[in-house]
């Protein structure tokens, strides 16, 4: 059980927004942060410090030096050893907050561990660098009743938005298929401060709704850029789609697994195939524009290729992506770890 020494909370109990009843209301409550990248560890951080009792924490990458501009809880240590973010997560907020529970997970979500992983969470905090698992999630959440506070951020601009089924939209309501992504951080870079932002602002949601419901918050989506201060916010609450596939209709396709992306391992080969979401293609002209940031890239009608040199892998990993958006991910045997380098590279 958390601790009750007043004095470690003694300044956020004095808020009239907390009290020691909001505290105590903290201290009972889990929430399941699902991406400890850059704004899942900024939220993680915060969450922890305000004394949220139980934090799942589900990430299936690990560290590399590429992350410590951004990524506020790992080490040089961490990225020289390659450890898994959950794993190097837990350890710095356990020095930080030893009276909560931290429960790591090293896992890529999916349908068939996504009940499992997030059974009982309160809240679900957003912190994944995809589409297709914000989908997954939200099925998860419309399905569960569960509030979501979904989060992004790319270059220096940040997004929050709050699900909270049965009051407002899903995302799906607002987009039906999962977008079509053509900019990832990978791609275009992401300004360090924006994911505090987006970070802070996503652990204050979650700390509002575990101490007063998700009734007492505006339904609405918040945009912020750090480097110009643009801060704007649309109120979101008639959003909601009558003829929604999941929050109306009740089709949890993510979640039963009929819909999401295919990781395939091709036998023999050293390489897995990926076969996204969507089924709209992918403009090979500009993919290839882009890729030139992480290497030489060689562009055909059919195909663009690249090879991508990882921190922490020995040998290199070949991407080859089609016009139909498939991609073949030479280097790697692991399904998961080829989905982790679709979305970071190609986009969801
Ligand atoms: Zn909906």
């Amino acid at each position: 059980m958390p601790e009750t020494n007043p004095s470690r909370y003694h300044r956020q109990t004095l808020l009239s927004e907390i009290g020691s009843d909001g505290q105590a209301k903290l201290a009972q409550s889990k929430i399941a942060i699902v991406g400890i990248g850059a704004i899942g560890c900024a939220s993680a951080d915060a969450l922890t410090r305000a004394g949220v009792g139980q934090l799942v924490l589900i990430d299936r990458d690990i560290v590399e030096l590429s992350n410590l501009q951004r990524q506020c809880l790992y080490t040089e240590t961490d990225a020289d050893r390659g450890t898994p973010k959950a794993v190097a997560a837990k350890r710095r907020l356990s020095k930080v907050n030893s009276m909560i529970r931290i429960q790591p997970i090293v896992a890529d979500l999916t349908p068939e561990n996504a009940v499992s992983h997030l059974d009982r969470a309160d809240i679900i905090v957003d912190g994944t660098d995809n589409f297709e698992t914000r989908y997954l999630l939200n099925d998860y959440a419309v399905r569960e009743r569960t509030p979501m506070i979904c989060g992004g951020a790319i270059a220096t601009r940040g997004t929050i938005m709050p699900t909270f089924p049965g009051i407002g939209p899903c995302l799906r309501c607002l987009h039906p298929e999962v977008p079509v992504v053509r900019e990832t951080c990978d791609t275009v870079g992401v300004l360090g401060p924006i994911v505090q932002i987006v970070g802070a602002r996503q652990a204050a949601l979650a700390m509002r709704v575990l101490i007063h419901g998700e009734g007492s918050i505006p339904i609405q989506l918040e945009e912020f850029d750090a480097w110009t201060g643009q801060a704007r916010s649309f109120d979101i609450t008639t959003a909601k789609e009558p003829d929604c596939p999941c929050c109306v209709r009740r089709q949890f396709t993510f979640l039963d697994g009929v819909r999401g992306s295919k990781a395939i391992r091709l036998c023999g080969r050293g390489a897995v195939q990926v076969s996204p979401a969507h089924t709209s293609g992918i403009d090979l002209v500009a993919l290839a524009q882009r890729m030139q940031s992480s290497g030489d890239v060689i562009a055909t009608d059919l195909f663009v290729r690249t090879r991508i040199q990882s921190h922490n892998e020995p040998g290199t990993i070949e991407l080859t992506v089609f016009g139909d958006g498939r991609a073949i991910i030479k280097g790697t045997e692991d399904p998961a770890q080829a989905r982790m380098i679709y979305a970071r590279y190609i986009g969801s």
